[in-house]
């Protein structure tokens, strides 16, 4: 007997579009429903067209394939692009990729009898409603229905800082900088602007002004920008000790210090360069970048080939332990290894530098404490010292999707205002509703997937986490078949 399960996707984009190609590959559905109100691979993180906005890892983590991670650089290849495979490329670049990808994989789809359609709306609600069953409410109003739900839904609304909510709604104010487009163009040439935040999407919002000829103040509570990299290897001659990691006491207040040796002990072994002598360790933000291009551009960035190792181990780690424990860990490292983890390719920081050196960029070590319109925006620090500016652009990142369980099934849509319940997720991604005697066939993957993988933010990982799944949705599927056939016998 052949199940002919029918497994909904929820969220199209680069994890959906993962987990879509492995269900077609393997057969695991007779059908697949893509449900997405953007449609398909349409993710803020890819859609942006402007080159200057660079992936921050290299081409070798972009593949969608789970078992072939020269996938982009072959389409790449196709275009007549010839990218190394440890190059950083236009962003946009991957949306095209995901979207090639898929069309394939839909044709494909057909032509195996699989049936297949994308709705283009967002789920509110997953309901279980027979054994094996779930029932899904769309916000128009419309029901699907299915025999497994992949939740691939990513982040959630921008986070907006309180010194400028107040200000949501008025001239001027930007809570988020994407789409890129749509605010860039709002802005009389040469404006003025307040960038909040000193991570990837702040950098993203400093290329743009600068790019269009606006003057920028950066200002972030650490005043620390990312390191700076050349490449994101998949694989490393010298490897980290793995019985050593995984012997790391998540609660212990000295973790980042055992990691850290960790980390030190491989990072030499590389080339016999002290990991001391590959990072610079200026307290002045400028100064510290110029040091790490001057290292990244001498080849002496020997720790970026175990970053993906130190993911995946940590990854391995953080799934495992406790919810309370994984939060701990993650505060502990998080401010120092964040750093490194979302470094910016070299071309990046040295742009970022040029920009600094002509004048056209500044570096605030603080956020500003008052924000008021007097004609224009006031930006205060608690000094007492006021910068005026046109323009507030938030680039500080996005709220964890909010998920809420209750015994009837799992909201998507929680306000933020509505106490939340978060459901239970085992290592393996597999949701559990209140009072339920087995875990339901609903998964959370990529981003999505923060309540048990906490440091899933990155394609690759997002890929094989959807690889994984589905093979375990096959096994799933193929015990209840088993079970189907002998209870017939
Ligand atoms: C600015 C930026 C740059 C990045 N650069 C890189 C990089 O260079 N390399 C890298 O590896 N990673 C990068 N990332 C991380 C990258 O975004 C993630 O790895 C990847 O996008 C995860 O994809 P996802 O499918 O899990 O989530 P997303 O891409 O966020 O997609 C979620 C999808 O779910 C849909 N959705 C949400 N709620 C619902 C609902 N209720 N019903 C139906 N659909 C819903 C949304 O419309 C969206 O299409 C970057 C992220 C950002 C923000």
């Amino acid at each position: 007997m052949t199940r002919r399960a029918t497994v909904a996707i929820i969220g199209g984009s680069v994890t959906g579009v993962a987990a879509f190609i492995k269900l077609v590959r393997t057969g695991v559905a007779g059908c697949i429903e893509i449900i997405d109100p953007e449609g398909l691979a349409d993710s803020i993180a890819f859609t942006a067209s402007q080159d200057a906005l660079l992936c921050n890892t290299s081409v070798q983590t972009m593949s969608v394939l789970d078992d072939d991670m020269h996938d982009f650089q072959h389409y790449l290849r196709a275009q007549g692009i010839d990218a190394g495979e440890q190059a950083f490329v236009p962003r946009a670049w991957v949306s095209g990729y995901l979207k090639q990808r898929y069309a394939e994989y839909r044709d494909l789809a057909e032509a195996r009898g699989i049936e297949h359609r994308v709705v283009r709306a967002a789920v509110r609600h997953i309901k279980p409603v027979a054994h094996g069953e779930y029932r899904l409410e769309l916000e128009d109003g419309s029901q699907r229905s299915a025999s497994a739900v992949l939740v691939c839904t990513g982040s959630a609304a921008p986070f907006v800082p309180p010194l400028v909510t107040p200000h949501l709604g008025a001239p001027g104010i930007f809570a988020t900088p994407y789409p890129t487009r749509s605010w860039l163009a709002s802005l009389t040439r040469p404006s003025r602007v307040l960038v909040l935040g000193s991570r990837l999407s702040a950098i993203d919002s400093v290329l743009l002004l600068c790019g269009a000829g606006h003057q920028v103040l950066m200002a972030s509570p650490s005043g620390r920008l990312p390191g700076v990299r050349t490449g994101t290897p998949r694989r490393c001659t010298a490897s980290l000790d793995e019985a050593r990691f995984a012997r790391l006491d998540l609660e212990s207040p000295k973790l980042y210090w055992h990691l850290l040796r960790i980390v030190a002990r491989s990072a030499k072994a590389i080339s016999g360069r002290s990991l001391r002598a590959q990072i610079d360790r200026s307290a002045e933000p400028v100064q510290r970048l110029r040091g790490e291009i001057a290292l990244a551009e001498g080849g002496a960035t020997d720790w970026q080939n175990l970053l993906v190792q130190c993911m995946d181990l940590a990854d391995i780690k953080l799934r495992a332990a406790p919810p309370a424990v994984r939060l701990a860990a993650l505060q502990n490292c998080w401010e120092a290894v964040g750093r490194y983890l979302f470094a910016v390719p070299l071309q990046t920081a040295t742009t970022l530098l040029r920009l600094i050196d002509q004048g056209q960029l500044q570096l605030a070590p603080q956020l500003p404490t008052t924000l008021e319109r007097q004609g224009k925006w006031q930006a205060r620090d608690r000094h007492g010292r006021v910068e005026v500016v046109d323009a507030v652009v938030c680039a500080t990142g996005f709220h964890k999707q909010p998920f809420h369980a209750t015994p009837d099934g799992l909201a998507l849509h929680v306000t933020p205002a509505t106490p939340c319940t978060p459901p239970e997720v085992s290592a393996q991604l597999q949701v559990s509703l209140p009072g339920a005697g087995a875990p339901e066939n609903i998964w959370l993957l990529g981003v999505a997937s923060y309540l048990a993988a906490p440091m899933v933010n990155s394609v690759y990982q997002s890929v094989r986490q959807a690889g994984e799944v589905v093979v375990m949705l096959g096994e799933h599927f193929s015990l209840m078949d088993e079970q189907a056939t002998e209870a017939v016998a």
